[in-house]
């Protein structure tokens, strides 16, 4: 039984739901759910063990902090089995990048709670203005299923270093590694009730978290839909909302071809296209176009979808059957638009074995001839299939980019400096990329604009959820 973690006791719930291996089907484990009351009960815990853990002397705290890493560094093996298992990701992403980067976050963030500054604005020799920056107070920590540890500890290293207690919930379909995060945080030292777990449903658990009078702030990953809900229920909290995205990679011609290829497959296919950030709207120079889908296709062609848990897999299962269905109902709605059709599809590859019959495998799929108007390049698909769109000129791709409602992570392909600046400048985003695959800096600002979100978390912009400046002024 996988229990919720209140107060630094483990605690079974009168309801309970099942986690599934998304890929064989198999039956991983039976979750307590936390109820109303159990929820209240972690915010008022987290609460009560605010103070002393604000005021613990940061060099002390944030030891605790490099611990935690140290302890998921000591248990990748671990963490990348279950992960894996519970999500369908390929065992080959999670072991060699998704959960060793999560240590870096609590190296990291231990790392800056030392360095935290404020600033001092004098008044000519009349006053003096200081900011100090303090914690926030109680956080509610929510995480999607796509990269749940990575993303977990992405806002639990921040929230915790800056002084914050935190009551997270994980996504109900992917409860297994914070299961196993709330044990390290115990193992490292963590005194009780500053980090708290509670796992279900968005409607019944999440909803009992995001309007609890206790909690400050609100750090969010998920769809822009529940993002909206959220801000519309929560009442008066600061948030930060990490939502949607349907990223442009705009390929001009004069750009290095092999490296551009290798990243917008990459960028599309990789963590089986359940990223937030996935390149899922290629654009490509009309002059290169057919060359680019040609190749693009064949590439896509031979990625074979598979067992997770096997190190050659590239592309896993999708994480539910809902999501399946989802995915699957686009490669339709595309079919039905008028794209073509260059690999992949909406049915189940026919090569896999039949232990993984029950899994929910959809094939890289490309689409060309895709209009910037089809739903299938508007729309977040959240899934392996990539549109590509033909572009003539700067302007018009800068057109086609910024006409699309999200606003998360851009790439441009070129080899033209000045084109990169103009680019840069031009496109509605919150992350772009100039000849780079998708890279993460902790230090840099990280998050979208239009309906990718609002606030941004990394380095010292990780201070604007969690942290709250405060200004003292003193006369001389
Ligand atoms: P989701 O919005 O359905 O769920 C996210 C989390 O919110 C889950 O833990 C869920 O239980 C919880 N939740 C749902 N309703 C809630 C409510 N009323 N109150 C409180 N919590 C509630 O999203 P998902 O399907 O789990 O994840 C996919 C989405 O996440 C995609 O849209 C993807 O782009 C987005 N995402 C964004 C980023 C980013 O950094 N911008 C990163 C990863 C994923």
């Amino acid at each position: 039984m996988i229990k919720n973690y209140i107060n630094g006791q483990w605690v079974e719930s009168s309801e309970t739901f099942e986690t599934v291996n998304p890929a064989t089907g198999e039956h991983l484990a039976t979750v307590a759910q936390a109820s109303p009351e159990q929820v209240a009960l972690a915010c008022e815990s987290a609460r009560a063990a605010f103070p002393a853990w604000a005021n613990m002397p940061v060099q002390k705290r944030a030891k605790i902090i490099n611990r935690i890493g140290d302890l998921i560094a000591d248990n990748v093996e671990t963490l990348s089995e279950l992960e894996t298992k519970d999500t369908g990701l390929p065992l080959y992403q999670t072991r060699n990048a998704l959960i060793p980067r999560a240590s870096n976050n609590f190296y990291f963030f231990a790392e800056m709670s030392k360095q935290m500054n404020g600033h001092t604005y004098p008044m000519d020799d009349q006053l003096l203005n200081y900011t100090l920056y303090q914690p926030t107070g109680v956080c509610a920590l929510i995480s999607p299923w796509n990269v749940p540890f990575m993303t977990g500890t992405w806002k639990s290293a921040p929230c915790l270093a800056l002084g914050n207690t935190a009551v997270m919930k994980q996504s109900e379909l992917s409860p297994l590694t914070t299961d196993l995060l709330g044990k390290i945080m115990e193992e490292a030292g963590v005194p009780k009730g500053v980090y708290n777990i509670v796992h279900g449903y968005g409607s019944t658990t999440g909803q009992a978290l995001i309007t609890n009078k206790e909690v400050n702030a609100i750090s969010f990953t998920g769809g822009t839909s529940t993002g909206e809900h959220i801000i519309a229920n929560a009442g008066l909290k600061k948030f930060s909302m990490e939502l949607g995205g349907k990223s442009p990679v705009m390929i001009f011609d004069d750009c290095d071809w092999d490296r551009a290829m290798d990243a917008a497959v990459f960028g599309i296919f990789s963590i089986n296209g359940e990223r937030c950030t996935a390149g899922s709207r290629i654009f490509v120079q009309e002059t290169v176009y057919n060359k680019f889908c040609d190749e693009f296709a064949k590439r896509a062609r031979n990625i074979r979808c598979g067992d997770p848990m096997d190190t050659n897999t590239k592309v896993g299962s999708l994480i539910s059957k809902q999501h399946f269905d989802k995915v699957t109902g686009y490669i339709r709605i595309g079919l039905e638009e008028g794209a073509t059709l260059l690999a992949g599809g909406p049915e189940k590859p026919d090569y896999l074995p039949d232990s993984l019959k029950n899994g929910h495998f959809v094939a890289p799929t490309v689409f060309s001839n895709v209009t910037n108007d089809m739903r299938i390049a508007r729309e977040e698909i959240f899934g392996p299939v990539a549109v590509l769109i033909p572009f003539k000129d700067e302007q018009d791709v800068i057109r086609q980019a910024n006409d699309n409602d999200y606003g998360l992570a851009s790439y441009l392909w070129t080899n033209d400096s000045s084109r990169v600046h103009r680019i840069a400048k031009a496109v509605d985003t919150g992350m772009m990329f100039v000849n780079s695959q998708n890279v993460r800096d902790l230090r840099t600002p990280f998050g979208g604009v239009k309906a990718s979100g609002t606030g941004r978390e990394g380095g010292t912009y990780s201070y604007e959820v969690f942290a709250e400046p405060k200004n003292v002024c003193i006369s001389l």
